[in-house]
């Protein structure tokens, strides 16, 4: 059997983040409206000023309106709260984004709820998953936005497929669920109750794993053939040379890769994708706000 065809998801996230940029460059030219994402960062989480550096910089390449907003770690509920307000109202802005987690555990909820749900370009309100959920338009969470891109890409018409997708979180395995049951497939949703999740997930023409374990999923949970998107991202233990511990997924890639007919590497897979799904997201939110979609 041939092995399986590596899903690029850097080039598949250029390639889309090139896409917009065209879009934004016709949507100023035609409509004079310029997409506008903002950003509110809540303390000094150095990942998270990575991650909200890394969205400003890709923001700007697309042709778009960025806006970074800070607050100090101690900012209150009430103070991240009256930011969202402001950014709700701001015509200039068509998306907002809280980077999470918010520093000191606080409870994200009420900060999220207060996102008006057309800006919500993270996809996380009640009223998102709601939208979602009833099939109407709405703004999807970026990550299985982007596996469902790609998923559509390697296979095209996804209707009565056989999917599974391990781990039902609100950001990942709910909307990747519904996401692949708009598109017509027959959908189990497994976690960690699941009897029997070898024998659940070789059913599967499409198999999303978003669990957070490390090469959970082994070679022979998988259906020859399949299509295996890997969004779990763990870090393994440092090496006793002290080098950094590897990144890995929640597949057995080397395993998989020779069972199934095309997967996504991690890093290098669904990674990617996420940035340029929330750019896509403020495109879409924007084009919403103009009247024009
Ligand atoms: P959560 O921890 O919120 O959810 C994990 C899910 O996996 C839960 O539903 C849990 O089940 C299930 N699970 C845990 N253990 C098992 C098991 N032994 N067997 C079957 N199911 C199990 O994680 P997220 O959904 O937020 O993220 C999942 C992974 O994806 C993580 O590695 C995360 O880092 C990565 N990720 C990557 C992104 C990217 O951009 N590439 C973006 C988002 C996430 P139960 O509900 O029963 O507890």
């Amino acid at each position: 059997m041939t092995e399986a065809r590596i899903i690029d998801g850097k080039a598949f996230a250029a390639g889309l983040r090139a896409r917009i940029a065209e879009d934004v460059a016709k949507l100023k030219a035609l409509h004079r409206v310029q997409p506008g994402l903002a950003v509110v960062l809540v303390g000094e989480d150095p990942a998270s000023q990575i991650y909200v550096k890394s969205k400003g910089e890709q923001t700007k390449a697309a042709g778009m309106h960025s806006e970074e907003h800070r607050l100090p770690p101690d900012a209150s509920q009430d103070e991240i709260v009256a930011l969202v307000k402001k950014l709700n109202a701001d015509k200039n802005i068509h998306g907002i984004l809280v980077q999470l987690p918010l520093p000191g555990g606080m409870d994200p909820s009420p900060v999220i709820a207060a996102i008006d749900p057309d800006k919500d370009v993270d996809g996380l309100t009640v009223i998102s998953a709601g939208r979602l959920a009833s099939g109407l338009p709405g703004l999807a969470p970026c990550t299985p936005s982007g596996c469902m891109m790609m998923i559509k890409d390697v296979l095209g018409d996804l209707r009565g497929k056989t999917a599974v997708v391990v781990g039902r979180s609100n950001l990942m395995g709910k909307p990747m669920a519904q996401l692949l049951l708009q598109a017509d497939c027959t959908v189990t949703i497994a976690h960690s109750r699941t009897q029997d999740l070898p024998g659940v997930c070789r059913q599967a023409d499409i198999l999303v794993a978003a669990v957070g374990r490390p090469e959970m999923v082994r070679g022979d949970w998988i259906k020859p053939g399949a299509v295996v998107i890997d969004v779990g991202i763990n870090r393994l233990a440092p090496t006793e040379e002290g080098g950094k511990g590897k990144i890995v997924g929640d597949v057995a890639f080397e395993e998989a890769k020779a069972v199934a007919g095309a997967i996504t590497p991690v890093p290098g897979g669904v990674g990617p994708m996420t940035i340029a799904c929330l750019l896509d997201n403020t495109l879409i939110a924007a084009r919403r706000q103009a009247g024009l979609d």
